[in-house]
């Protein structure tokens, strides 16, 4: 659902900043409409499909040359025509709509490729923020590359990217973050997901439906353990976005906290394992798994270690992990 942001409800000093940026308005309108008059001189091929990243909640973050790609394209290729129509007619754009949803894709993309054949210029869409990053698209695309034409990304909002961006789990390493996408519905397989992103030493980023998103936190906290940090991206860019960082075991309470919370659109960004146990590898791992099953805590990370080579304390707290697991209900 979009929404604008409401700034104006404050009182005291964000009114006066707020008036005070308004006092410059005209300023940024005169070099707004510059920008927006120059856009036309950049290159804007035909036969292309221009692929156009769209708000994920607050209107105003639609950019100037997202608006004019929309404006410019022949026919606006979208996940839901009517989600996108809204969109279009908030920034007075008539282009028509076609869709191209999950559904659909391999009949879309053949439409949108004949168009381009025909010099046609195509914009593709979805509900919200970047096509083709868990979202349809990512079909359309490798056709219409693979037929030869030529794709233009027009980035902008990201859901993962605007929930990393205030997380403060990012850091300089290498690998900065992993994208998970979704965790699988059904439970087994979404708890053996989560224990494969759980043992990486790096920052995983997560979506999750909020009917899904209790059962998610409980899962993880049962794979990653209580004391393992976990950011909480909600609603983003909209009225009431809140971004909270705390240890696993609290967040389950923090969703309880207020009924309104677990509803909403959620991003989730589980925080790196710790070095030492993200030096397990997996053959390890496996081995211990094994061994935990007639041995004792003690024995088996003694074993394990005499086999591996992997640090005694390394295989003695993910032992401890394993036992925890096993005997919760
Ligand atoms: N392609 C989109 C993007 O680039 O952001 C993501 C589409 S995916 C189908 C929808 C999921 O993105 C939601 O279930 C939620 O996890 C996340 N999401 C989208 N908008 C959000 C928002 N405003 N706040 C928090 N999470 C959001």
């Amino acid at each position: 659902m979009l929404c604008v942001m409401n700034t104006s409800s404050g009182s005291d000093k964000s009114t006066r900043d707020v008036q005070t940026a308004s006092a410059t308005r005209t300023d940024v309108t005169a070099a707004w409409r510059q920008h927006a008059e120059q856009l036309p001189l950049q290159q804007w091929p035909t036969g292309a499909l221009y692929v156009v990243a769209t708000p994920i909640g607050n209107l105003a973050d639609m950019n100037l040359r997202a608006i004019y790609a929309l404006q410019l394209a022949d026919v606006v290729a979208a996940e839901d025509t009517r989600t996108s129509r809204t969109l279009l007619q908030a920034w007075g754009i008539e282009t028509p709509l076609l869709p191209a949803h999950r559904h659909n894709e391999a009949t879309a993309a053949q439409a949108i490729i004949a168009r381009l054949a025909q010099g046609q210029r195509v914009a593709l869409v979805s509900d919200a923020g970047t096509p083709a990053i868990s979202d349809p698209g990512a079909r359309i695309v490798h056709a219409v590359r693979a037929a030869g034409y030529r794709v233009i990304p027009i980035p902008g909002p990201s859901a993962v990217i605007a929930a990393l961006m205030a997380s403060g789990m990012t850091s300089d390493e290498n690998p900065a973050f992993l994208f998970a996408g979704f965790p699988p519905p059904k439970k087994h397989a979404r708890q053996q997901w989560l224990q494969q992103w759980c043992r990486l030493p790096v920052p995983v980023v997560m979506y999750e439906s909020p009917h899904r998103l209790e059962t998610t936190l409980r899962d993880l906290l049962a794979e990653c353990g209580p004391g393992r940090q976990v950011t909480l991206a909600r609603e983003l860019t909209k009225r009431f976005e809140e971004i909270t960082t705390l240890p696993m075991s609290e967040a389950g309470g923090w969703l309880r906290e207020h009924a309104h919370r677990s509803q909403g659109e959620f991003v989730l960004i589980v925080e790196g394992a710790p070095a030492a146990s993200g030096a397990l590898d997996a053959r390890a791992d496996e081995l211990l798994q094994a061994l935990l099953e007639t041995l004792s805590v003690k024995d088996a990370t003694r074993l394990a270690a005499r086999l591996t080579g992997t640090p005694r304390d390394v295989l003695y707290q993910r032992a401890l992990e394993l036992r925890g697991q096993a005997e919760e209900p």
